[in-house]
């Protein structure tokens, strides 16, 4: 500033001194004071000029145009240079960070939507235009009770409690392909408001399927308890010869088997929900196994059809199967028990295995019983879902042995393949995978 001050005086002397020897003819000192004056209009002109360039530059705004100026406007302008780039890397630094957080709020497999003080969107993430299908770039600045109308999340944003979340089935939903959405509203910011959305489907499913389950397990072991019970009560109330005593305590043991079947199956099931999936280097004999189950399977025929059915066996080729061999026995003695239990007597059974060109090991059952409607074939395999619940019941199924069965070809990478007619039998096939089948050793 002293510089400055100083720089100033001394041009005002030059200016004086210059007008001093310029006038000293009229009058020195009148030349000295012009000379002053001339000078300070000077020096306020070039500054006039510096401060209209420093001010045309701050109205474009580029920090990058600053004007290279001197004196005291030069000073300013360098000095708001420096701020504005300054301010321009903290502008960089938050947009960056700005990025990185849409990015994150991008990846959250939630959806999520920005909603302003007025409650239109501000932005959202691609699982929110999924979940509600809208256009992250269109329906920006939209009101969002124009794109999301459930009378219930109209509700719930107009009722102010957040502290819960709703579920109201998704705009996508369709009575084939159901979609639920749990939806919560957190408050941020000046009235703004954050919605976070969840594909519950999933969730919903697995958890009426566990209430099913549950409901299905208690009715199917009340039946027979139930009738033990009214069973024990005759006995212990009623005086019975001998014969009725034997006829009685027969039922009472058809009921309890029934329930250990029940039993036994329910284990072997959740066995093959948590136990960890077959080796795929154990290999099984395929012909001992059909030939094992063929056994079983006369042994089950000469109790329920006395008068006899006719089971075959047709193994083709000697061939292994990689897995577990209880697991692989439970799933075709189930199809060999059901065809035998579902088929009149008289009727035929055969049990088939062969290698298709392909490498893939077929191994089927076919019968030639009642045959099953096309309507109930997708549903097969659902726990407890029995076409004809009596005659499953009567013939001492479970409603389980189809469910074991496609679990267990799941776990062996295997198909399983139904077809049946009415009237015209029915062929059960777990197709397995060209890796899990091999020529025997033997051969
Ligand atoms: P279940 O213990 O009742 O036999 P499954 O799961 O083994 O239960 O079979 C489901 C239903 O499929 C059965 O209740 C039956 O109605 C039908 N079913 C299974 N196998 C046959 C078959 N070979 N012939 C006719 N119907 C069958």
């Amino acid at each position: 500033m002293t510089w400055r001050a100083l720089r100033f005086f001394l041009f005002e002397l030059v200016g004086g001194l210059l007008g001093y020897l310029l006038l000293p003819l009229a009058d020195a000192k009148l030349g000295a004071i012009v000379g002053i004056v001339a000078a300070s209009a000077l020096w306020v002109l070039v500054d006039l000029r510096r401060g209209h360039r420093l001010l045309v530059w701050l109205r474009l705004g580029d920090s990058q145009q600053a004007p290279a100026l001197a004196g005291l406007w030069g000073e300013a302008g360098d000095r708001m240079r420096r701020l504005m780039r300054g301010r321009e890397q903290q502008l960089a630094v938050s947009e960056n960070r700005l990025v990185e957080f849409l990015a994150a709020m991008q990846a959250s497999p939630n959806g999520v939507v920005l909603i302003d003080g007025g409650g239109r969107i501000e932005w959202c993430n691609q699982t929110a235009v999924e979940h509600f299908g809208f256009d992250a770039q269109r329906d920006v600045l939209q009101h969002l009770g124009n794109l999301l109308r459930d009378p219930s999340f109209t509700a719930y944003q107009a009722g102010g409690d957040y502290s819960g979340d709703i579920v109201i089935p998704g705009p996508q939903s369709s009575t084939s392909r159901p979609v639920r959405l749990a939806l919560q509203l957190h408050r941020y910011g000046e009235g703004r408001t954050l919605l976070l959305s969840r594909d519950v489907t999933a969730l919903e499913q697995a958890e009426a399927m566990r209430r099913d389950f549950v409901a299905n397990v208690s009715h199917e072991i009340r039946t027979p308890l139930t009738v033990l019970s009214g069973f024990v009560e005759t006995l212990q109330n009623l005086r019975l010869d001998d014969a009725d005593r034997q006829r009685y305590l027969a039922l009472m043991a058809q009921q309890a088997q029934r329930m250990h079947t029940l039993v036994v199956d329910l284990l072997t099931l959740s066995r093959l929900e948590g136990s960890p999936l077959p080796r795929a280097d154990e290999w099984v004999d395929i012909r001992r196994l059909i030939e094992q189950c063929a056994q079983e399977g006369r042994e089950l025929s000469s109790m329920v059809a006395p008068q006899g059915q006719q089971i075959s066996v047709e193994v083709q080729g000697a061939w292994e199967l990689a897995g577990s061999e209880a697991e692989l026995h439970s799933a075709m003695a189930n199809l060999v028990n059901n065809a035998v239990r579902y088929t009149p007597a008289l009727g035929s059974i055969g049990l088939h295995w062969l290698v298709d060109p392909q490498g893939q090991g077929e191994f089927c059952v076919s019968d030639s019983g009642p045959g099953i409607e096309a309507e109930h074939l997708p549903r097969l395999t659902e726990r407890f879902y029995r076409v004809d619940r009596s005659r499953s019941r009567d013939s001492g199924g479970t409603g389980l042995g189809l469910a074991i069965v496609k679990h267990v070809a799941q776990r062996h990478g295997a198909q399983l393949r139904i077809a049946s007619k009415p009237g015209q039998g029915s062929r059960f096939c777990m197709v397995f995978p060209l890796g899990r089948v091999r020529a025997s050793a033997a051969s």
